[in-house]
């Protein structure tokens, strides 16, 4: 019977160890540097009842029918659909840029001309990134492309990456396009919800399988012979690390959110208000509102952005640029090398995948195992 290990108890590893174990009935070990599964999407109960999304918020979205009945396995979800409020110059709307918000921050004839020509230069319903908006030759789409891009990404981008938009791969801000609808919805997937239980639970019982065996607080720098000792490898960590930087740093993002607790019911309108250009920080969650946790006090968390230095903070955002990607391609060719290592997920593929992204590269990696 063939011995795995998996480095990463995140939804990557998670996913990849539940399929191996309960499919091919093979022993899975899964170590996590971390004490405690869910990686990023880890999620607690506070002294409060409050559900904490440690680092950070997250809404689960996917229009994937086989990601979506994967994690339907092991939780149940509530129907709560994201709308992030953004305050622009003091006027509150919201994100992403829509006809809503085109009423909310320009005087009402102003707006209806603006609505006007937009639908007649774009079909309703749909979705226009702010690098491809900008190409306006309309006079007053160009006021309002230069509006939008000010207001809403330019100082955001910078604070998120210190980079502007056009310094950034295009599918970043592409992320959260200009929509030409008055869906105030941050993401319009099939299928959106939290866990009941939260994300910590849900990943918990992705793993609870006889063939899976949990190391926490273990580095797979200190894993023995792990080429000697295990068939496989999936490594879910970043893939530098695993080679010693020999080739260099991959450069990473990384976030400080500071939690504030305040003796009132609620603090701000909704789970995520942004700030695109005021303050340093970029967002404050406010979390009861994902489960609609009842409790007479609130916790916030202010997000600031910051460089990822190693031994001082963690890796958050992979930084979509072409020379990081060409140093990561480069890992991957020394990769070809280490015979049954597979990389995955956020950090191992330098892929910004969301969560259902990762999930289902996990489970394409598994079907491609299967055949070989
Ligand atoms: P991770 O969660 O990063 O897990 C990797 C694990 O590997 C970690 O636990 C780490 O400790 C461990 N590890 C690394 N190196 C080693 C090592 N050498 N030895 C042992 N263990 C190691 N997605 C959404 O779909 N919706 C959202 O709303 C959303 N919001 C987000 C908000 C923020 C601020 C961030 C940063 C991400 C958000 N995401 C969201 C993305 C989501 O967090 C990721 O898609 C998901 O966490 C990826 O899972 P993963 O297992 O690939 O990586
Ligand atoms: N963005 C922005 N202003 C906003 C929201 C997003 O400029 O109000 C840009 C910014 O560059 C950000 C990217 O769009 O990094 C993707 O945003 P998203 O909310 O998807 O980021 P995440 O939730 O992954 O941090």
């Amino acid at each position: 019977m063939k011995r795995n290990l998996v480095v990463g108890a995140g939804f990557s590893g998670a996913v990849i160890s539940r399929l191996i174990a309960e499919q091919l009935n093979e022993q899975v070990l899964v170590i996590d540097k971390k004490e405690h599964v869910a990686g990023n999407c880890y999620d607690y109960r506070d002294r409060n009842g409050i559900m904490i999304h440690k680092y950070g918020s997250h809404v689960f979205h996917t229009d994937s029918e086989a990601v979506w009945k994967f994690v339907r396995r092991f939780a149940d979800f509530n129907q709560y659909m994201l709308k992030v409020i953004a305050i622009i110059d003091g006027i509150e709307t919201f994100i992403p840029f829509n006809f809503n918000t085109l009423y909310d921050v320009f005087p009402s004839t102003l707006a209806k001309k603006l609505e006007e020509k937009l639908l007649a230069k774009f079909p309703y319903n749909t979705k226009v990134s702010i690098l491809e908006f900008q190409n306006q030759d309309d006079e007053d789409l160009k006021f309002l492309a230069n509006y939008v891009y000010e207001k809403v990404f330019l100082y955001y981008t910078l604070k998120q990456w210190e980079l502007s938009p056009e310094n950034i791969d295009s599918s970043v801000t592409a992320r959260v396009p200009i929509y030409i609808s008055k869906d105030d919805r941050y993401f319009q997937d099939k299928y959106q919800g939290i866990p009941l239980e939260g994300y910590t639970r849900l990943v918990e019982k992705i793993l609870e399988h006889p063939n899976i065996k949990i190391k926490l607080g273990t580095d797979y720098e200190f894993v023995k012979s792990p080429k000697n000792e295990f068939d496989r490898i999936f490594y879910t960590g970043s893939i530098d690390e695993f080679f010693n930087y020999e080739l260099g740093e991959l450069p990473y993002r990384s976030v400080n959110f500071k939690l504030e607790e305040y003796d009132r019911e609620y603090y701000q309108k909704g789970a995520i208000v942004n700030y695109p250009c005021n303050y340093d920080f970029t967002r404050i969650h406010e979390y009861k509102y994902y489960l609609n946790d009842k409790s007479s006090r609130t916790v916030i968390a202010k997000e600031y952005s910051e460089l990822y230095v190693q031994g001082k903070n963690d890796r958050y955002y992979p930084i979509p640029k072409k020379e990081n990607i060409e140093l990561y391609n480069k890992y991957l060719e020394l990769a070809k090398d280490s015979k049954n290592v597979y990389f995955l997920g956020r950090l191992g593929d330098y892929k910004y995948y969301n969560m259902d992204k990762a999930i289902l590269r996990a489970i394409e990696l598994f079907e491609n195992i299967i055949k070989e």
